[in-house]
């Protein structure tokens, strides 16, 4: 395995490897991240894994400073899931003082993650086009968990076109349904305890959709169940798939999406509105 933390390393590395698929990451790496590795290995190019905590997709009053990082953790991991590249840029690589450009996609980041953490997208969207710039790669493999990214990243993608594909990969849970988190580290045990409430209130609320239930009546019902766990809900919306407009009426392609805190940890999650639960 390869691990490049200057652009000329990565260079020679891209060139030793020919073309790569690649999974973008901040690192403290968990089951999540290495699913979506081993898909971009079966995928049938060697992968390389970014791992950079990326500054500008957090806002000021949010967990930069304390979040979670192990390097050496991480890279065992990923030699052991067969990565063959990974990327560990500097701060001042992927911002230097001259830096003068920002990617901002519209329209699909104006609610939700995008309205409740201002700037994030933007952050998102630039360090992934950095990251493509640099990488080049000819497919790039995001979680469904962060639903919302993927359209962001798609559009951008899109709009720009640039040549690489995005591939979305399927939520990774514990036995419990709890989505795998690098923040999951936060919870205490007794949130830990209660946090798969989410997870069960969407997929109850999924259940009494196709079952013809009125929407904003399930909606309800969902942020009762939140709050019944502890929970202080930020959204729970259904929306469609890819626009992430909100639908006031159950159509396909729709997503039941949410995001809500529980003490300090925000927890994130969506599923599809299909009957192929
Ligand atoms: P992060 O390190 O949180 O920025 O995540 C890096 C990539 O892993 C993103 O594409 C996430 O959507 C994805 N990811 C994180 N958690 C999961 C999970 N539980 N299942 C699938 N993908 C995940």
């Amino acid at each position: 395995m390869i691990i490049a933390r200057t652009l000329e390393d990565l260079k020679i590395a891209r060139e030793a490897l020919g073309e790569v698929n690649f999974v973008p990451t901040m690192g403290a790496l968990h089951e999540g991240h290495l699913t979506l590795v081993r898909a971009a290995r079966e995928a049938g190019r060697p992968v390389a894994v970014s791992i950079f905590v990326n500054p500008t997709q957090f806002g000021p009053k949010e967990d930069l400073s304390r979040y979670p990082r192990d390097e050496a953790g991480d890279l065992a991991k990923l030699e052991q899931a067969g990565c063959a590249l990974v990327w560990l840029p500097r701060v001042d690589t992927m911002y230097p003082p001259h830096a003068s450009t920002t990617v901002h996609v519209t329209n699909v980041t104006a609610r939700w993650e995008g309205a409740t953490r201002p700037g994030h997208f933007d952050g998102v969207a630039t360090v992934v086009a950095k990251l493509f710039g640099q990488i080049r790669p000819k497919a790039a493999f995001f979680g469904e968990k962060d639903w919302q990214q993927v359209q962001v990243v798609r559009r951008m993608v899109a709009d720009l076109h640039l040549p690489v594909d995005i591939v979305p990969v399927p939520t990774v849970r514990e036995a419990d349904g709890l989505a795998r988190s690098s923040r999951n580290a936060y919870l205490s045990e007794a949130e830990r305890k209660a946090a798969p409430a989410l997870y069960a209130a969407l997929t109850e609320a999924v259940k009494a959709i196709l079952a013809g239930k009125e929407v904003a009546a399930t909606l309800h019902k969902v942020r009762q169940d939140l709050a019944a766990a502890g929970m202080t809900p930020d959204y729970v919306a259904l929306v469609h798939a890819h626009s992430l407009e909100p639908l006031a009426g159950f159509k396909a392609p729709a997503r039941l999406i949410a995001a809500a805190k529980l003490g300090t940890v925000r927890l994130l999650d969506n599923l599809a509105v299909s009957s192929q639960l």
